[in-house]
């Protein structure tokens, strides 16, 4: 008899986005004439940059040609982007990362679940809460967790974060051996300090523990002083990860490119204690269950770091930011308070009521979707997300609909 994982039965039936799915169907079936604008799901909206597309059809030209035409590639990704990455994202920013140290993937989603597999199956783990879903329910998956009683799992430790804190949580009384931090936060919009992140880079280095860095948003960063990457701070070599990805930085959410950065620095350990290779693990993982992204899209991802690539990719982020400011400045003329939206394309409102009734308030009265915060953990009871991606016009139209139902 073929047994199943049951660890899967602790997975929490109603996952956020198939229940705004299903309150988003209902309303239309009974309101066919009421269109919808939807701020809530964070997908791009705006089309790729040009530069993105030309590279594109250069390579698809190339693979046309016996003599140009490439079949399986290195894993690990090309040289030409892993190179591209290294000087531009990090070395540029005075952190010291080789091209080796990258490894391309289809995503960061993938990247930031599978991750866990490096890891023994009796490691303590710490989340944020609110957290992006990815990190918890894959460790459910793997069996790290325990059960789920009253939305937190019972082995997980979480990590609240509050207007108290700036929704960027202190250590753990307890000692933890994997830590989760995204930054700038999906779904609070917060961004880290250097002063920050750097307690926690020491945490990390005093109980040999290891920091997974999801740097997702890091292109919406505008203030020169917060870091975009983790190995900005100094010692953060011997102690992370680092997750990026193309999706949000230059629209690829359905192109599909991302990256890891596991630095030939970092260890895990045996049970006895003996130091391993986490590059090492990370590269026969890679190797084992990946056969690497196709040649265009790489070529497409590398054309982001041309002097014309850096402008598209500018303009398209401020594109959503200035989203971002006029969805802050409508919230803010109402009376609420908020996080995120400056150096991300996240906005978190406090909404002083229930999450799920301020969510159908939105949904029923002015046709607008947004992301109830509790689903994202039990310190998002209360706060709504609204995203910035959008078209210009979408989110002027929400903003006018938001202020005629919550004029006070
Ligand atoms: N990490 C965070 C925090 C995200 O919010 C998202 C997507 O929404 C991802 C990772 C996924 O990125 P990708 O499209 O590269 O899989």
């Amino acid at each position: 008899m073929i047994t199943v994982n049951e660890n899967y039965s602790k997975l929490q039936a109603s996952y956020l986005f198939s229940e705004i799915s299903k309150r988003i169907a209902k309303f239309q079936e009974e309101n066919p004439d009421k269109p919808l604008i939807k701020l809530g799901i964070g997908d791009v909206t705006e089309p790729l940059p040009p530069i993105c597309i030309e590279a594109m059809h250069k390579a698809v030209d190339e693979q046309a040609n016996r003599k140009t035409f490439r079949g399986y590639g290195p894993e690990q990704g090309y040289s030409f982007l892993r190179e591209a990455i290294a000087t531009n994202d990090f070395q540029a920013r005075g952190a010291d990362i080789a091209a080796d140290e990258i490894f391309v993937s289809d995503g960061a989603k993938c990247d930031s679940g599978n991750i866990q597999e490096l890891f023994s199956d009796k490691i303590s783990i710490a989340v944020s809460d609110p957290v992006y879903p990815v990190y918890v329910d894959t460790n459910v998956m793997a069996g790290r967790t325990g059960k789920c009683v009253r939305g937190r799992y019972k082995k997980l430790v979480y990590l609240d974060c509050t207007e108290e804190n700036n929704f960027c949580p202190a250590l753990p009384s307890e000692p933890v051996d994997l830590i989760y931090l995204c930054f700038p936060n999906n779904p609070t919009g917060a961004t880290a300090t250097r002063e920050e992140l750097k307690v926690w880079v020491d945490y990390a280095r005093e109980n040999k523990s290891i920091i997974l860095f999801d740097a997702a948003y890091e292109a919406f960063i505008r203030d020169p002083e917060l870091p975009h990457s983790i190995y900005e701070i100094e010692g953060a070599r011997d102690v992370a990860i680092e997750f990026r990805s193309f999706s949000k930085v230059a629209g690829f959410t359905g192109t599909r490119c991302a990256y890891t950065v596991v630095p030939k620095t970092l260890m895990g350990y045996t049970k006895k204690g003996e130091e391993v290779s986490l590059h090492a693990m990370w590269n026969r993982r890679h190797c084992t269950k990946f056969n690497g992204v196709s040649y265009p899209i790489q070529r497409a991802a590398e054309s982001v770091y041309s002097e014309a690539g850096k402008q598209q990719v500018k303009a398209l982020i401020d594109f959503y930011l200035e989203n971002a400011r006029i969805i802050r400045e409508t919230i803010g003329s109402l009376g609420y308070s908020m996080t995120g939206g400056e150096n991300s394309p996240y906005i978190w409102i406090n909404t002083g009521r229930d999450s799920w009734k301020f969510f159908d308030r939105l949904l029923k009265r002015a046709q607008v979707v947004t992301t109830p915060g509790v689903g994202f953990g039990n310190c998002g009871q209360g706060y709504i997300r609204i995203s910035a991606f959008n078209s210009r016009e979408n989110v002027e139209e929400a903003m006018r609909r938001i202020k005629r139902v919550l004029r006070r």
